[in-house]
């Protein structure tokens, strides 16, 4: 990407206020003018007082003309102050509102992808959350050294520059002559530091990784005595950082010294050739600091060349990740129009396969009939499928190839807000927001009453154990324990009331007593909707009115549990593993006692 395709993109984010950039436009124009008041006043009241000197005038004559310059040059100031604090204060207008637009479109625009989206490499949580806050930043930070740092330092450049043409061509020539050596200095130091800034930006990167990763991973550190380890893991990170932090101050320094050596290189010159020119009589003595004070502007900006060279870089290496997350086109799910109040959830899978996107194959020509108002149970090893195939009943993916009909309708024709406020899924771990018990069940139906609330806790075994904590069901929900928390997507799913449900493991990470109530809940609402189980718990897939045994990514049984059983396959070998690891015959044993 290029700088010019950046402004280029943020075009429509600055548009907005263009009316705020082009009167911060004319300030900074003002602005320049009266930078140039100092050294105008200064030649004038040296002339003059060299005048009176020549004159003999004492300091009673010479009040009206101190009268006079102290007036202007105050007035000068409170009207710089007022611009100053213009151009700051409207600057930072343009730039926290170009920055928040830019992060709401951001946002805005994520959420409209596709799960696919999220799940590739290069937008893993912590990845996409700062390619999106880096590119904001470094974008409002381009606007800003742009219009706020960069055109008023340039615009007073270019004033004092003309200045100095109009007083002498020579002197002119003279400043203008060295602002190409400074470029090409600016322009080295820049080039030579690009390379370890981008070296800096990952080491640092690592470094608060690996901080992240130590702290995360606290227990298992301590628990196999290898802090000593991970300290020089840290150290030799820390050590990478400081190198490269000393070379780019010894690289500045370096270049720092050698553009102040330039100046003071064009000061001198500006000084022989004033000093040559007022003994030459073509000039008043005025004029040296005259051109000096100008030559001091002119320069200034070149100063900054490099930081803000710096800043564009910067803004170059992430804008086009920031962008790239913008223009995801593909990314986005493609809705349906097909609308019907209440779905049945009666689904029909012909053929189908499918790949994630990042190339695993997790299906192979599925065939499978879900009726509806019926518990259908996918049964299968790990890593055979069973979530994906979730995955696609519930459109978080559209099949590769094959037929996926619901309801009759092919499900890609469903409008999506509709399919999904048909669904309710419990998984094996839910997601609790941050925020309240209440908040967190609430999150299956907005405008739920209270009441309505507590019903659905009660139906979730969950009333009673939030009525004894001190807050209630103000109380923290993540703070909850795993069962409770399963409970709170119970809940929600009682709330929410939708004709097809999709239980994903949601009693394998609990206890047995929380199994049991969960069971009762989830048997509860079972009535007269579709459901779609994964289990692994024996009790909750004989339930089941049909069973769909997978293996890697192909369904090779279905039937009932007892056809199954008899069937003497796939199905039979879990079951009997299951029964095995219940240890059922001494269990059986001690009931009988
Ligand atoms: P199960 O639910 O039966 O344990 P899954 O459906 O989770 O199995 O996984 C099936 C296959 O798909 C596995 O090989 C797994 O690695 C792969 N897989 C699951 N989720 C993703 C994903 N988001 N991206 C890529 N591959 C995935």
């Amino acid at each position: 990407m290029s700088i010019w395709e950046v402004f280029k993109r943020l075009r429509p984010f600055v548009r907005p206020y263009r009316k705020l950039i082009l009167f911060a436009l004319v300030l900074t124009l003002v602005g320049a003018l009266t930078a140039q008041v100092n050294p105008i006043v200064l030649r004038y009241t040296v002339d003059t007082i060299e005048e009176m000197q020549k004159n003999g005038w004492g300091v009673a004559r010479g009040a009206g003309l101190l009268a006079l310059i102290s007036g202007i040059l105050f007035l000068k100031e409170i009207l710089n102050s007022l611009i100053v604090f213009g151009q700051r204060f409207y600057g930072e207008k343009i730039r926290i509102s170009i920055s928040g637009d830019l992060a709401d479109t951001a946002v805005g625009r994520i959420l409209t992808y596709d799960l696919g989206f999220f799940s590739s490499q290069t937008n893993e949580k912590g990845k996409l959350q700062s390619r999106i806050d880096r590119g904001v930043e470094y974008l409002t930070r381009l606007v800003q050294s742009f219009f706020i740092d960069l055109l008023p330092l340039f615009a007073n450049s270019v004033v004092a520059l003309v200045v100095m043409f109009s007083a002498n061509f020579y002197v002119g020539l003279v400043a203008l002559s060295i602002l190409p050596l400074y470029f090409w200095v600016s322009y080295k130091q820049a080039e030579k530091l690009s390379g370890v800034r981008r070296t800096l930006k990952g080491q640092r990167e690592d470094k608060s990784n690996g901080l992240i990763n130590l702290i995360e991973s606290i227990q298992v550190i301590k628990s196999f005595v290898r802090e000593p380890y991970e300290a020089t893991k840290q150290f030799r990170v820390q050590q990478l950082l400081m190198g490269s932090l000393l070379k780019t101050r010894q690289t500045n320094f370096f270049f720092d010294g050698l553009k102040s050596f330039l100046e003071q290189i064009g000061v001198v010159l500006i000084i022989i050739l004033t000093a040559y020119l007022v003994l030459d009589q073509q000039m008043s003595i005025g004029a040296i600091m005259f051109h000096i004070l100008l030559f001091n502007n002119v320069s200034a900006p070149i100063r900054q060349l490099h930081r803000i060279y710096d800043e564009m870089n910067d803004a170059l290496t992430y804008s086009e990740s920031f962008f790239d997350v913008l223009d995801r086109k593909e990314a986005v799910e493609h809705s349906g129009s097909y609308q019907v109040a209440e779905l049945a959830g009666a689904y029909e899978l012909n053929d189908v396969s499918f790949t994630y996107p990042n190339g695993n194959k997790a299906l192979f020509n599925v065939f499978m009939t879900i009726p509806k108002n019926q518990t259908t149970a996918l049964v299968g090893l790990s890593g055979a499928g069973k979530s994906t195939l979730i995955n696609l009943l519930s459109r978080f993916y559209l099949p590769d190839s094959g037929e996926l009909l619901l309801d009759g309708q092919p499900i890609a024709a469903f409008d999506l807000p509709n399919l999904r406020r048909n669904l309710g899924m419990v998984f094996q771990k839910n997601h609790i927001f941050k925020g309240s018990i209440e908040e967190n069940i609430r999150y299956g139906k907005m405008e739920a009453t209270q009441e309505e609330i507590q019903e659905a806790a009660k139906k979730a075994y969950l009333h009673e154990q939030v009525m004894a904590l001190p807050k209630q069901y103000a109380s923290d929900a993540q703070m909850l324990s795993g069962g409770q928390q399963q409970r709170i997507a119970i809940a929600r799913l009682f709330l929410k009331n939708p004709p097809i449900i999709f239980l994903d493991e949601p009693t394998a990470s609990l206890d047995a007593i929380a199994t049991e109530q969960i069971k009762n809940s989830l048997d509860a609402i079972k009535e007269g909707r579709t459901v779609v189980i994964i289990s692994h718990s024996l009790s909750q897939i004989i339930d089941a009115d049909q069973i769909y045994v997978m293996e890697k990514g192909r369904v090779v049984e279905n039937g009932t549990h007892q056809a199954l059983y008899e069937q003497n396959g796939v199905y039979r070998k879990i079951f009997e593993a299951s029964a095995r690891s219940l240890n059922l015959d001494k269990m059986l044993e001690s009931m009988r006692k």
